[in-house]
């Protein structure tokens, strides 16, 4: 990749606090469909498929919950079976025993703290067994009160590609977006990055050809100017 025409797209684009806006309309005008991938109906098979979802993907984790919320629908269900049971039934999402011990221990806590119930708070969710920032900013933001910005490796990928952040970790990049975006887009941006980085924006080959930010926002374009 002739590096003339990278350096020539950074000193094209506007500042990234001029270029937020517009990023987000032109993804969310291509991206009209982007929404979270994983299926779920209440906040318990929320939490349970952000859980499950680490290091596997939302088709895979779509493929075991459709049968595992048959056999599981409250937090009892899956304290009340052996480990090795729900080690069982949530084995194809990969490490299945570490997901299951947190499994358990979150439908424990859930019992004894939560009355049985998903609790909404961000600092309460982060109290769980096994429950990172990324999972608690998930189950925040589709429950309709994002209290941060996911980053996931489209997310981080994207945000460095199109020069809205400089930082590699993951919570590092968050607090350059939680600064950047304006609140109202803190749920969707992430899925529009997402849905960005699998179809246009891809990790090896991204098509600048045919991405809208390619002309005047994208500090990394491969298309001249
Ligand atoms: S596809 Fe190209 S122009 Fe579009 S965001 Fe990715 S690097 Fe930038």
């Amino acid at each position: 990749m002739p590096r003339s025409y990278v350096r020539e797209a950074r000193k094209r684009v506007a500042p990234k606090k001029q270029r937020i806006a517009p990023i987000i309309e032109r993804l969310a005008e291509l991206h009209a469909d982007a929404r979270i991938a994983l299926r779920f109906e209440d906040p318990l098979q929320l939490l349970v498929s952000v859980m499950l979802s680490a290091q596997t993907t939302d088709v895979n984790v779509n493929r075991v919950t459709e049968r595992l919320f048959e056999k599981y629908r409250r937090p009892e269900d899956y304290v009340a079976v052996p480990q090795e049971e729900l080690e069982r039934d949530i084995f194809a999402t990969g490490f299945y025993r570490q997901k299951a011990r947190a499994l358990r221990g979150t439908m424990a806590m859930l019992i004894a703290d939560y009355d049985g119930r998903v609790p909404d708070e961000f600092d309460e969710l982060l109290k769980l067994p096994g429950v990172a920032r990324k999972t608690a900013n998930v189950v925040t933001a589709e429950r309709g009160d994002p209290q941060g910005i996911v980053v996931d490796t489209h997310v981080r990928r994207l945000s460095q590609r199109l020069g809205l952040t400089r930082q590699e970790d993951p919570v590092k990049i968050e607090r350059d977006l939680v600064r950047l975006v304006p609140r109202p887009d803190w749920g969707r941006l992430p899925h529009l990055l997402i849905w960005h980085g699998r179809r246009v924006c891809d990790a090896r080959r991204p098509r600048c050809e045919e991405c809208p930010l390619a002309a005047d926002l994208c500090p990394s374009t491969r298309v001249p100017g």
